[in-house]
This record gives C-alpha cells, sequence and structure tokens, in this order.
C-alpha cells in the first residue's frame, strides 16, 4: 500500500529552505541593490500582497510570476528604478531550476513507493507554475490555498490533500521548512514530519519533527529508516 508524502513548495522543493525573501533579496544585490535584509524584508512582504491582488495571477506561469514579483519589487524599492529587473528575475528563475532539476531525482524515485503532492500557501497558480517546471507529473495532489480558500497553519488545507479520493493517507508525511505553518500543523493531524532546516535553529517544540533534513536530497533515507 503507497503511503503519502506532501511537500511545501516554497523554500522546500525550489530551494533548500531558503525563502523567497532571501532569494530574492541575493538576487536583488547580486544586481547591485544596496538594502539591507530587514529594509528589503518590509518591502518584499508588501509585493507578495500585491502580488496577491495581481490581476490574472491565477493564469501566471512559473517565469512569468517571478517576472511579475521582480517588478512589484523594484517599484517599492528605492533603488529599484536604477536596477534590471530582468537580471534579478534570470538569477531567482535560474536558481530555482538548478534546485528543481537535482530534486527531480529523489521526487522520480519516492514516486515508485509513495504517492505525493503539494500543500502550499500560493496564488492559485500552483499547478502551472508546476507544470512550467516539469514538476506536476510527479503530484496526484496539489493544494494551493489561492485555490482551497484557507492558508497553512489551517488544518483544512492539509486535509484537503489528505483526504483526496484515490489516495491512501497511512503513512503520511509532511515535508517542509516552516515549523510553524508547515511542521507543527501537520504533526497535530498526526503526519509524520520531516523539517528542512538547514540551519542551527532548534525545533520549537520537543518531540518534533520526526526527522530534520540539511537538504531535501536527505529525505529518501529518512523515509527508509
Ligand atoms: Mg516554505
Amino acid at each position: 500500500m503507497r503511503g503519502l508524502v506532501l511537500f511545501d513548495f516554497g523554500g522546500t522543493l525550489d530551494a533548500d529552505g531558503a525563502r523567497w525573501s532571501i532569494r530574492f533579496h541575493a538576487a536583488y544585490r547580486a544586481a547591485g541593490g544596496k538594502q539591507s535584509f530587514a529594509a528589503f524584508e518590509k518591502v518584499f512582504r508588501e509585493s507578495d500582497r500585491a502580488l496577491g491582488r495581481f490581476s490574472g495571477i491565477e493564469k501566471l506561469g512559473f517565469r512569468a510570476m517571478i517576472d511579475a514579483q521582480a517588478a512589484l519589487l523594484l517599484a517599492r524599492l528605492p533603488d529599484g528604478v536604477a536596477l534590471s529587473q530582468q537580471n534579478i528575475a534570470d538569477q531567482f528563475h535560474s536558481s530555482t531550476c538548478a534546485v528543481v532539476r537535482r530534486n527531480e531525482t529523489l521526487l522520480e524515485r519516492l514516486q515508485q513507493s509513495y504517492h505525493l503532492g503539494v500543500v502550499s500557501n500560493f496564488t492559485g497558480n500552483l499547478e502551472l507554475c508546476l507544470q512550467e517546471l516539469g514538476l506536476m507529473k510527479y503530484f496526484s495532489v496539489v493544494a494551493d490555498s489561492g485555490r482551497v480558500g484557507v492558508t497553512k497553519p489551517d488544518a483544512r488545507l492539509f486535509q484537503h490533500a489528505l483526504t483526496w479520493p484515490g489516495l491512501v493517507a497511512t503513512p503520511a508525511w509532511m515535508v517542509g521548512d516552516n515549523f510553524e505553518s508547515d511542521i507543527r500543523p501537520a504533526a497535530a493531524l498526526g503526519m509524520s514530519t520531516a523539517w528542512l532546516a538547514p540551519g542551527n535553529d532548534k525545533p520549537p517544540e520537543a518531540g518534533i519533527p520526526t526527522v530534520r533534513l540539511q537538504t531535501l536530497s536527505e529525505l529518501a533515507a529518512a523515509l527508509d529508516s
């Protein structure tokens, strides 16, 4: 009987535990931007909210969405007008693609023993993005908060995937980089949890996660043990 492994998307399938704000800041600095991460992050959160309201967002593929977010960011940054939106989007996009290609080996292998799914706080266009990145073929269910109407850590977004017709959700794993929105709620639902946390942060609660990963590539061995 095949169990189920659910993944977060941002920071989990597209990067080893680095949030989009960190990766966009790195791309912005590489393009010549001068703002500190603290100042940048505030603007990033505004751009995230603007992206959620962006007209037609539910029809944007991955590259188009990255272009849109880079434009929203630069319009809000004091040095944004002098920087190349394309350079920033290119760097973010190519670093995503490199990690995604590496993770395909893992997904291909896991798919032989598990059903796979994604549970993500996203903007309604996650399936399109997964298609464009060549990942959609691995997943039996995609719970995109922008479509389901609830966001993690709300248990209902996990349950949307856990109760998907045709899936057997035992054993069920949740894999994610955010302790509060991925790991804690999944553990509360009785799932096993894999926390992708390459830093030295201690888990905020004893007894969870089930396993801790430095890189997503370690997941296959962790599930086997
Ligand atoms: Mg994440």
